[in-house]
């Protein structure tokens, strides 16, 4: 079949729920992909923040081959060892003292609603209402696209599930202010990726620790987007000095195998009982597999961590210097570690495709804000590649 008809027959056989480049993508190394045509791309999206480790990651890779021939799947009616040893690297390199796994940020997400509700019930306690920010994304099911305080993503999907008040993002006060006696969680981002890459001062989470200390209240941060490295730290709350009660991971976790994870303190997580919850898929031994060994990459080396922070730096300081030239069109550059965006005066789309044309990935969220999101062992030269594509591009918008 050749590529045109390929993408015809994905009109024809899949709901039109994505708006896609019209390319078919065939084959991913590092920090590049490659076209039916054989085309070359500078990969700066890295699935939305999935392959952190870059694309087929060599010991990724051979770990889930051995585990495919081994055992994918038998269900959570037994133990396995690939989930077993996931589990134990993540609450030995975070403040939590139990998971549970699942297949998404959502599922995450849903999980993480449902046991802040659990756990105020079986303290005969009527609290179930959580607060979460303006302009958050926290996932597409029904209960997270309620806790998303966002209105284009609940628009024809009403009724939504009760129980979210939303207040402005980086606004600790406002949090204050919202908390009723119905109140049981604050659930943020520790930086709004899908909302902007929007960085809240540095004492935000602090102020929100103590607000929700003061008020018996619990602390849910979703690090689907900021976890697993992408800041710099293995979990972004690690930046803050203070911990939450129950995160939520996913998107990295698995560098491309569908993985979330929800974690929490024991005194919280002893509220999920068998029958509680589950997933039938929830941390198979193949996929838990793959995370391991993304975990052991992070945790054993820090020189990833370590490239994440220093060309983060380096990034946002060659856009800012970009920004000087071009004031009119750059609003302003922010970023922690590699999740990184431009705010433009205008629309960002064209701005994308002529990246692409130009052979490199780039995202565009909340229509303006461009979005930089490579895999965490990028070099400067491909950096500057993309410096230099932006640069050739910057004059043509003008006109
Ligand atoms: C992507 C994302 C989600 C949703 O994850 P899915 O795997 O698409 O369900 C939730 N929260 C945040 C912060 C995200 O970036």
């Amino acid at each position: 079949m050749s590529t045109h008809d390929i993408l015809e027959e994905s009109k024809k056989y899949i709901m039109n729920t994505y708006k896609r480049f019209p390319l078919l993508i065939v084959k991913g190394r590092g920090n590049r992909i490659y076209d039916s045509e054989g085309t070359e791309y500078l990969d700066f999206v890295s699935g939305l923040a999935v392959n952190n480790l870059g694309h087929c990651n060599p010991r990724v890779t051979v770990a889930f081959q051995k585990q495919a021939q081994r055992l994918v799947h038998t269900s959570n009616l037994f133990y396995t060892e690939p989930q077993i040893k996931l589990a134990r690297l993540l609450v030995e390199n975070s403040f939590a003292d139990k998971v549970f796994f699942c297949n998404s940020g959502a599922e995450a997400n849903e999980a993480a609603i449902k046991l802040v509700r659990k756990y105020f019930r079986d303290k005969g306690s009527n609290c179930h209402e959580i607060i979460t920010a303006y302009n958050s994304f926290h996932g597409r099911t029904l209960a997270t696209i309620s806790a998303t305080g966002q209105e284009k993503f609940h628009k024809g999907f009403e009724p939504l599930v009760p129980g979210f008040s939303y207040v402005p993002f980086n606004d600790a006060g406002a949090v204050e202010k919202a908390i009723t006696d119905k109140t049981a969680a604050i659930m943020v981002e520790p930086i709004q990726g899908e909302g902007g890459v929007n960085i809240p001062d540095e004492d935000y989470l602090r102020h929100l620790r103590k607000i929700c200390d003061d008020h018996g209240i619990l602390l849910v941060l979703d690090e689907v987007q900021t976890g697993i490295g992408r800041t710099g730290k293995l979990f972004a709350y690690q930046h803050s000095g203070s911990e939450p009660d129950i995160m939520t991971l996913a998107k990295g976790l698995g560098n491309g195998l569908p993985i979330g994870a929800m974690l929490a303190k024991n005194s919280i997580a002893q509220s999920f009982t068998p029958g509680s919850h589950a997933s039938t898929f929830g941390g198979t031994p193949l996929v838990c597999s793959a995370a391991v060994e993304v975990l052991k990459t992070l945790t054993e080396d820090e020189n990833i961590l370590d490239n994440c922070s220093r060309m983060g730096k380096y990034f946002i300081e060659e856009l800012s210097k970009l920004k000087g030239r071009y004031p009119h069109l750059i609003k302003n550059i922010r970023g922690k570690g590699l999740l990184i965006g431009m705010e433009l005066n205008i629309k960002g789309e064209d701005i994308v495709n002529k990246c692409l044309e130009k052979g490199v990935v780039i995202n565009c969220t909340m229509e303006r804000i461009l979005r930089f999101l490579p895999p965490l062992d990028i070099n400067q030269i491909d950096i500057d590649t993309l410096i230099d594509t932006l640069s050739e591009i910057f004059p043509s918008i003008e006109n």
